[in-house]
């Protein structure tokens, strides 16, 4: 008799908290994950713009199509949304910009194994991310990806090109920058070419109108030749400190730059060689000249503690095993160097980064334009994961997090002229947005689209995690997409 009383006590619970979710989320009604609405509604939600604001709300976020329509004061009255056919309830929730990661590989393979493009963009999509600029990949398939994207034939973020121009001789570098456009690249990358050829290279790109990303690497140029020069941003960093140096990096004589190991380790030990007064003219330059900073401070975190990137948790489900295997220490690919990477290195970079942090820190002080940008399929880096990463990262730098939210939204856009359609939350933009179950400032890891543990009532739970991704107003379900990569991730280990 007890028995069943219990039981009956238990159907009554369940049932009660049906009922209660169903009432909690009864406004929240005719939206489907994947489709893209002539009218949707997102009602009484704290927006974020990507501006360097503070949250302001309960407002209600009006979209038509694939644009923001309007921002109005939430509606009070008990009705008010009964006319809406789509409706998107955000009480408790915070709207973003969706997120735009400037640093993307848009990897069709790893190891020598197939990598699917369908795994990489519903990592992204999970994390919140709208936008991604391919800084290399395979041209022709990215070409065609991002016309499949464009026209919401696929889940995928919006996808701008950065094609990589090449040539040992100016007159090279020139006609490939003409080739790169003719491809349909949107901007063209650089990286180790000398100063002449460099030159020619940005010469040609500012005729037709093309940015410039400038992954500046150990070479003849460095931060001085990207404002001379005028790039549109600096990739990764190595150029900024060589260009604060008095003379060359005090390598040891049996140095190679085509060793990896030797590479990452000397890289560890180039921020405290420079001279903090040449520095600052460095950095007061890049700013004087409109050089973005995009300085990707996650792709080298190995580096500073291994063992962290080697067991992070998401590895477990979403970690596909050709991604996997291209991690694991093997000189035949870049970023796969951590053989006998030892303590010493990682004290190096951890001081490595204080002066780094602190150096992204002055450049924006001084008015620089600071990206946000992930890099990953490298160095123990995943997909997505890492864009949240970055954003912490940028807070360790010394950057509230409402500047955080901007560099990765507001200032992206910047990078990629997209000021006017991009990385706002305001009448008229693009309605690329992401609602974020939790508050972002108070722990960017809400971010993360696994969440975050808390107690409540004594008892552990999970919160946070983005739940909608808005992209050119189609509306994905986070979580779905993260569970789709998880099926994704187990059939391929199946094999
Ligand atoms: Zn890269």
């Amino acid at each position: 008799m007890r028995a069943l009383k219990n039981c009956l006590s238990i159907i009554f619970i369940i049932l009660f908290c049906l009922l209660l979710t169903q009432a909690l989320s009864s406004e929240t009604r005719g939206v489907e994950s994947g489709q893209r609405y002539d009218r949707l509604v997102i009602r009484n939600v704290v927006v974020i713009d990507g501006k360097g604001t503070p949250p302001r709300g309960p407002l209600d976020v009006v979209i038509e199509g694939n644009t923001i329509h309007s921002i109005r004061r939430a509606r009070r009255a008990e009705n008010a949304y009964q006319k809406e056919e789509h409706v998107l309830d955000g009480t408790g929730m915070h709207l973003l910009p969706g997120l735009i990661n400037i640093h993307a590989h848009i990897h069709d393979s790893r190891a020598d194994q197939p990598l699917p493009f369908e795994y990489i963009y519903k990592l992204w999509l999970a994390c919140g991310i709208t936008t991604v600029r391919d800084v290399g990949s395979n041209y022709d398939k990215t070409v065609e990806e991002r016309r499949k994207s464009q026209e919401g034939l696929i889940a995928a973020p919006r996808i701008f090109l950065y094609m990589r121009a090449w040539g040992a001789t100016p007159e090279e570098a020139r006609l490939s920058v003409q080739e790169m456009e003719k491809r349909g690249g949107d901007g063209i990358k650089i990286f180790g070419m000398d100063r002449d050829i460099v030159k020619a290279a940005l010469e040609e790109a500012n005729k037709l109108g093309l940015r410039v990303a400038h992954h500046v690497g150990v070479e003849e140029t460095d931060a001085w030749d990207d404002a001379a020069f005028g790039v549109t941003t600096i990739e990764h960093w190595y150029g900024v400190p060589d260009a604060a140096l008095h003379g060359s990096q005090n390598f040891p004589s049996w140095y190679n730059y085509s060793s990896e190991d030797d590479r990452f380790r000397y890289a560890g030990r180039l921020w405290r060689e420079t001279d903090p007064k040449k520095l600052k003219k460095v950095l007061e330059r890049l700013v004087e000249k409109g050089v973005a900073w995009c300085p990707t401070l996650v792709i080298y975190e190995a580096n500073r503690d291994l063992l962290r990137a080697m067991n992070q948790p998401w590895f477990k489900d979403y970690l596909h095993p050709a991604v996997a295997e291209y991690f694991k220490p093997n000189p035949a690919y870049h970023g796969s160097y951590q053989w006998n990477w030892s303590t010493t290195d990682e004290i190096f970079w951890r001081e490595n980064y204080k002066i780094w942090m602190a150096a992204v820190q002055d450049f924006s002080r001084m008015g620089g334009v600071v990206g946000v940008g992930e890099d990953a399929g490298y160095i123990y880096m995943l997909y997505g994961f890492s864009l949240i990463r970055e954003l912490e990262l940028h807070q360790e730098a010394g950057f509230h997090p409402i500047d955080v939210i901007q560099h990765a939204t507001g200032n992206n856009a910047r990078i990629l002229g997209m000021e006017n359609k991009l990385g706002r939350i305001r009448k008229g933009y693009l309605a690329d947005l992401i609602i974020v179950d939790e508050n972002p400032l108070e722990n960017l890891k809400v971010l993360y689209p696994t969440g975050v543990t808390d107690l409540k009532d004594g008892k552990l739970i999970t919160k946070g995690g983005v739940k909608w991704t808005i992209k050119d107003g189609i509306i994905y379900h986070a979580p779905t997409m993260l569970e789709d990569v998880k099926r994704i991730v187990q059939k391929a280990r199946e094999k």
